[in-house]
Order: structure tokens, then C-alpha cells, then sequence
């Protein structure tokens, strides 16, 4: 049974005509029958061209922290707009945003960007720049973005060609991109120090950057293991590496301060981008005065016709406006906790062995094993299968988190327990016909 009913099946297939698959981003394409058009957002729900509303957990893949259309935020927008939007030239907001992001993260300086992607493509730029080294190393299963550099092992990547634990192989995510970029890029498994540290001790001369996602927000929130992330903090400091964590998903989300705060890390340079703007195109690239002044005009190049335009400004200093003063972060960490233990209880009492990931904000699960993953090669053991039938089932009573277990279950301010309770009984459901 297709999810399009017939005014989102006729638009869906009008938008086919004109883009490829329909779609503006190839996570959004859910094959010819599922991929839906979506008219309108309010708190926790969308609705589709014919009407059906949805329980989101998806919330535009994770950056809505407040709720849809969240009225603090649209009013921000509106009103700021009224003086223009964008002048070659800093503004106030701008200023104000860049102190409110080092206030809240504890880090020196800041410089804003429009996307994820170019958050992270800049700091690997700034690393390579600050060390005048060219590799780096990155996690399996791990995703910062579409830059070329970054298109190898990612959560994408299938269970079979990744090679040993003890030498893994380089998988592209795409086509498209060049063979020799292979050369200047290290994938090791998440959580395995030993194997981190031999690396580092043989290619340290050549290593500008490690770059990690603190918790895997593209596999199902698989977490660190506790000393994993201090010991990318020592090595990095051992042998002069850039330690960049990458909180596109993390940051403003898991706490105020984002992963630096919740595990206690300092990296040298950060991105962040998703919750920072409740889901409006404003991203940032910060970290410690020394690595981000290596930025320089003339000689290290940060630049972007939009970044700091006043859209995302106006959303960001609104969005961090209501998280630094209000308990919101609480109220979602109690309702998530909520969520993951009546997922937990449904899971057990169908028999079917689970294990629960991640945190209350961002949290995943896996099928098949009582065991939590604790990286990508151990995640794609889980049954991927029937996770996706469940979440299908879901989806067509009304209830959506995504269909790829990969991505995590997103939650924000306007869940209500109410919705909680709803999406509980849809789950059970879901799992009684996907088990039948
Ligand atoms: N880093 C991480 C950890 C991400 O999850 C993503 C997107 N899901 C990105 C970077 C890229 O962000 P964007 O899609 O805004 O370019």
C-alpha cells in the first residue's frame, strides 16, 4: 500500500518531471510509491497534500528543536527582514549571534555558514591550513556532509565491501569523485582506541585533523564509549592534530553547549548547524582562538556570498534566545525518555530482542540483538529489514520517524506526552503487523 494518496501521488509525479526523483535531496526519496509532498508544518506535526497529518520525528532531519513554525521564531524572522537581509557588509545580529554561540559553547570565536557541509568542508580547510598537513582521519558509518573528502565509509556504506577491522577500506558513498582524493583520507571503526592510536603513531607527520561525530547521529545514535572521546583529545594534542567535532546534529540539541559540555571534551574546532537555527539555514564553524585565526584574507580562505544572512541570523539569535532561557532541552530529554522506555516495552513484549541508542533528544534502535552497536560494522549485524517494515507500518497510521534505522528518532519542544502516548500505540501496532 502506497503512503501517496492521490494529490500528493499528482504533485510527487509533477515534481518528478522537473527534478530528478522528485527531490531536492536524495534522503528524501523514499522509492516512486512512499516519496511524499509535504504542505505544512505546526509544532510536532506535518501534513501531506491530501490532508494526512504526521507525528514528525523527523523534523526535517533533526534541526527543529523548537516545533514547526515555532511563533518566537517566525516573528524574529519576519521583523528583522523588514530591514533587508543581506548588505556585504557585518551586521549587529551577527555580532550578537557569533558571543551567544562562544557564550553557550564555551569557545572563543565563531564564523557562520549556511549548511552543514560547508561547515565542515571550511574546517577541515582551516586543520590542513593550521598544520600544513593534508590527511585525515574519520570514522566508518560517520557523515559530515557532501564535500568530496568526506564521501568515503559513510552510514551509506554496505556491510560488505568495508574490508578488515584491523585495515579497513575506503568505500565512496558516490560516484563522481576524484580516485586520488582516496589518499588523503583514514576511515577507522568508531570507539576503537587501540586501533585509533597505532594509526595516529604511523601517519601523525602527514594527519592535519581527526574528525568526529561525538555521538553517530547517522547510525542510530550509536554512543562513545566512555575515554573514546578523551583519547582523540590527548592524541590530538600528543602529535599536533586538529581535533574537530563535528555536532551538526549534537550541538544545541543534547545540551545547551551541545557534546563538549555533555561529555566534557573540548575540541579545537566545531560545527554546527540543524538546531542551531530550529530549522532555518544558518550553520557555524568555531573553536579555539589559535585554530580559527589561522583564517586569514589573503592566505586562508573562509568566505560565502550568504554566510551571516539574515534569515538564518534572525532564526539562530531567536532560536538560542528561548533554549538558553527556558527549560526546553529538559522538557524533551523527559519526554524522549518516555518515548525510548514505551518503544523498549512494546520491543520486549513482542519478543523481539532490541537494543536502545543514543540519547532522549537524538536516540536510535537496533533489531536482532540485545546488544547496543557500539560501531557502523556492528550496527549493520541489526535487522534492518524489519525496522523498516515497522516504520512503514507507522508511517501509514500517521506516525513518522524515518524508514532508514540509520537516522535517528528527533525530538522536539512541542511533543507532547500526548503524542508520545499516541505514537506508542501506533508502534505497537506497527510491530504486531510487521512480526505477523
Ligand atoms: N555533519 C553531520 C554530522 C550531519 O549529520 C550532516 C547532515 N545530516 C552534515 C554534516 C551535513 O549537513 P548539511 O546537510 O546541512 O550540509
Amino acid at each position: 500500500m502506497s503512503l501517496q494518496q492521490p494529490k500528493t501521488k499528482a504533485l510527487y509525479q509533477r515534481g518528478t518531471s522537473v527534478m530528478p526523483y522528485g527531490v531536492n535531496s536524495n534522503f528524501r526519496y523514499w522509492g516512486p510509491d512512499d516519496t511524499l509532498v509535504m504542505t505544512r508544518g505546526e509544532g510536532a506535526y506535518v501534513w501531506d497534500a491530501d490532508g494526512k497529518r504526521y507525528i514528525d520525528y523527523r523534523l526535517g532531519f533533526g534541526p527543529v528543536i523548537l516545533g514547526h513554525a515555532y511563533p518566537a521564531v517566525i516573528e524574529k524572522v519576519g521583523q528583522t527582514l523588514k530591514g533587508g537581509n543581506i548588505f556585504a557588509w557585518t551586521t549587529p545580529l551577527e555580532i550578537e549571534l557569533a558571543e551567544r554561540i562562544a557564550r553557550m559553547c564555551k569557545i572563543d570565536k565563531v564564523r557562520l555558514t549556511n549548511s552543514g557541509t560547508e561547515a565542515t568542508m571550511h574546517a577541515l580547510r582551516i586543520a590542513r591550513a593550521h598544520t600544513g598537513r593534508e590527511k585525515f582521519i574519520k570514522f566508518e558509518g560517520q557523515y559530515h556532509g557532501m564535500a568530496d573528502y568526506f564521501m568515503f565509509s559513510t552510514a551509506s556504506t554496505e556491510k560488505g565491501p568495508l574490508g578488515s577491522r584491523r585495515s579497513p577500506i575506503n568505500v565512496p558513498s558516490t560516484s563522481g569523485i576524484p580516485k586520488a582524493i582516496t589518499n588523503y583520507v583514514i576511515n577507522l571503526p568508531f570507539n576503537d582506541i587501540e586501533r585509533l592510536e597505532r594509526e595516529v603513531r604511523a601517519v601523525w607527520g602527514d594527519l592535519a585533523a581527526i574528525i568526529v561525530e561525538p555521538i553517530m547521529g547517522n547510525v542510530a545514535g550509536v554512543m562513545p564509549e566512555p575515554g573514546w572521546l578523551q583519547a582523540i583529545r590527548s592524541l590530538c594534542d600528543e602529535y599536533g592534530v586538529v581535533f574537530i567535532m563535528d555536532e551538526v546534529k549534537t550541538g544545541f540539541r543534547i545540551a545547551r553547549g551541545g557534546a563538549q559540555e555533555y561529555f566534557g571534551v573540548r575540541a579545537d574546532l566545531v560545527t554546527y548547524a540543524k538546531a542551531l537555527g530550529n530549522g532555518f539555514p544558518i550553520a557555524a564553524i568555531a573553536g579555539r582562538d589559535e585554530v580559527m585565526m589561522t583564517i586569514e584574507p589573503g592566505r586562508v580562505a573562509h568566505a560565502g556570498t550568504f554566510s551571516g544572512n539574515l534569515v538564518g541570523v534572525a532564526a539562530a539569535v531567536a532560536t538560542l534566545d528561548i533554549l538558553e532561557s527556558e527549560p526546553i532541552l529538559e522538557t524533551i530529554n523527559q519526554r524522549g525518555q518516555m518515548l525510548i522506555s514505551g518503544l523498549g516495552e512494546v520491543l520486549a513484549d513482542a519478543g523481539i530482542p532490541h537494543a536502545m541508542m543514543g540519547l532522549p533528544s537524538m536516540f536510535g534502535f537496533i533489531l536482532g540483538t540485545d546488544e547496543p552497536a557500539t560501531d557502523f560494522r556492528a550496527y549493520l549485524e541489526g535487522d534492518a529489514a524489519l525496522y523498516e517494515r515497522i516504520a512503514l507500518g507507522m508511517s501509514r497510521r500517521g506516525v513518522q520517524p524515518d524508514v532508514d534505522g540509520r537516522e535517528p528518532w528527533f525530538l522536539c519542544y512541542s511533543h507532547s506526552e500526548q503524542d508520545i502516548s499516541e505514537t506508542l500505540t501506533v508502534f505497537e501496532e506497527a510491530v504486531k503487523e510487521a512480526k505477523g
